[in-house]
Order: C-alpha cells, then sequence, then structure tokens
C-alpha cells in the first residue's frame, strides 16, 4: 500500500490539520496589514520577531492541541469497533467490515472466506473456574488466535463465547487450513489460571467461502451451519 493511499491515523491528521491551521494567525495578520497599504517586505523586516513568533507560538499550541483531539478521537472511535473484554474487534465492526469485503471481492473477483468459532462446553469452564475464569479463558483463546491472524483479517468477538474471522483474499482451501490450524493452537493451549492447575479448552469451527452473487447473510449462514455441524460431530472439530 503506498503511502498515499493508506488511511492515516486520526493523531497524525489532526496534528498536521494543527499545523495547517495554526498558519492562519501571521498569514491573516500580514494580509490586514498589506490591505491597509503597509509593504509587504518591509513589514516583514521590522516585525519579524512578531511573525515569528506568530507563526511558531501558534503552531506549537495548535498542533499540541491537535494532538490531544485526535488522541481522544481515536480513543472514541476504539471503544466504539473493539470488544471491552479481549480488545479485539466487536460485531458491529465485523458486519461493517464483512459488508466492504464482499463488495470488495465481487467487484475484484477475489476470494473471501470466513471462520466462526465456538469455545465447546463453555458453561462447564464457568462452573468449574468462575466467571472471572472463563473470561480469563476468553483472553487468553483470544490472544492465542490473535497470533495466528494476518494483518488483513478482521478478527472479532461476535457473540458471548463466539468468535469471527473475516479472510480477505483466503480461497476455500486456504480457509479450511487455517481453521484446523487455530483449531490446533487452541487444543495445545495450555490455560494458566492460578491457583488452578493448567488446563485446555477446545474450539469448533465452521468455514465458509463466498460464493458468486451470495448475500451477507447467506454466506453468514452457511459458516454458521457448518460451526453447528461441528458441534454435532463430536465438537473440537472444523467443518468446511
Ligand atoms: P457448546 O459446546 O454447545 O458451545 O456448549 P457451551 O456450554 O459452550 O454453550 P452455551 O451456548 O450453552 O453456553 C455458553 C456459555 O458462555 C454460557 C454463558 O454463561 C457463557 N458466557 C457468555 N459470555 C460470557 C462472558 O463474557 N464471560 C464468561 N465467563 N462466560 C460467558
Ligand atoms: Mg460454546
Ligand atoms: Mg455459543
Amino acid at each position: 500500500m503506498s503511502l498515499l493511499s493508506a488511511p492515516m491515523n486520526k493523531i497524525t491528521l489532526r496534528a498536521i490539520q494543527g499545523g495547517i491551521l495554526a498558519t492562519g494567525a501571521p498569514i491573516g495578520w500580514l494580509i490586514i496589514r498589506c490591505l491597509s497599504g503597509v509593504d509587504l517586505l518591509a513589514e516583514l523586516q521590522q516585525h519579524s520577531g512578531l511573525y515569528a513568533y506568530m507563526l511558531f507560538g501558534t503552531q506549537a499550541v495548535f498542533i499540541s492541541f491537535s494532538l490531544y483531539v485526535g488522541k481522544q478521537e481515536q480513543l472514541i472511535s476504539n471503544l466504539a469497533i473493539r470488544d471491552s473484554l479481549t480488545g479485539i474487534f466487536n460485531l458491529r465492526f465485523m458486519v461493517e467490515r464483512m459488508n466492504e469485503e464482499i463488495a470488495n471481492a465481487q467487484r475484484y473477483q477475489t476470494p473471501l472466506s470466513v471462520i466462526y468459532l465456538d469455545l465447546d462446553h463453555f458453561k462447564k469452564v464457568n462452573d468449574q473456574y468462575g466467571h472471572p475464569g472463563g473470561d480469563e479463558v476468553l483472553r487468553k483463546v483470544t490472544q492465542a488466535i490473535s497470533l495466528k491472524t494476518r494483518a488483513q483479517d478482521v478478527f472479532a468477538r461476535v457473540g458471548g463465547e463466539e468468535f469471527a474471522i473475516l479472510l480477505p483474499q483466503c480461497s476455500y482451501t486456504d480457509a479450511k487450513d487455517y481453521a484446523e490450524r487455530i483449531r490446533l493452537t487452541i487444543e495445545r493451549l495450555a490455560i494458566e489460571i492460578p491457583p488452578h492447575r493448567s488446563f485446555g479448552v477446545t474450539i469448533s469451527l465452521g468455514v465458509a467461502t463466498l460464493q458468486e452473487q451470495e448475500s451477507v447473510n447467506a454466506f453468514y449462514q452457511r459458516a454458521d451451519q457448518n460451526l453447528y455441524l461441528a458441534k454435532q460431530q463430536g465438537r473440537n472439530k472444523a467443518v468446511a
């Protein structure tokens, strides 16, 4: 992705905008002075200190304030799209991105896959380790899966112990292999919640690859049905 086409983060964008806005003070004053008949060069030479102060002083104030505003904006937009327990994306963001990626896949004829996954017998985990223990399991599973996702993948918590991974430019075979790798990763994950002994959990996964002219709902439902089949086939399975 080129620098120009890459989306700029809000903090950098606001700092640049603040810097540009800050030039308004000296330029504006210079225009007023010129309109009242003062010679531009003479004005700058006579009051160079004042103009330097206006330029750099306002830049420092505007840029600092803009950095603060940008940081707050980033924080708020993160709150709107991230899940508070795990820090990964939430359902709202997943739905938005799924619509965008389906449109892209249909326009550019590229493959698009999705994996739905659900923790197996999670009620028992809560019963055994308590709700805070269950929360910790959700965080640990999320961290382990996050390490396996590519930059372009969208990993979201879409329900209590249900997650989705949207895989742009990922074919049916690759998605199937990837789901199996994720299943194995979680199967091998040793979870430590002191003072309990290390234990493990498993997940069931349903995979779907977008078909021509398929709607968001149909795409979602196929993955969900495969997840249901994985549960029916005994859990700790990936069904594509
Ligand atoms: P299955 O293998 O069929 O998926 O069984 P399950 O027990 O995982 O499924 P079920 O949907 O019956 O139960 C899900 C449980 O997940 C029930 C609910 O208490 C728990 N849960 C949902 N959200 C959270 C959460 O945020 N934290 C914790 N600790 N538990 C949660
Ligand atoms: Mg479950
Ligand atoms: Mg569930």
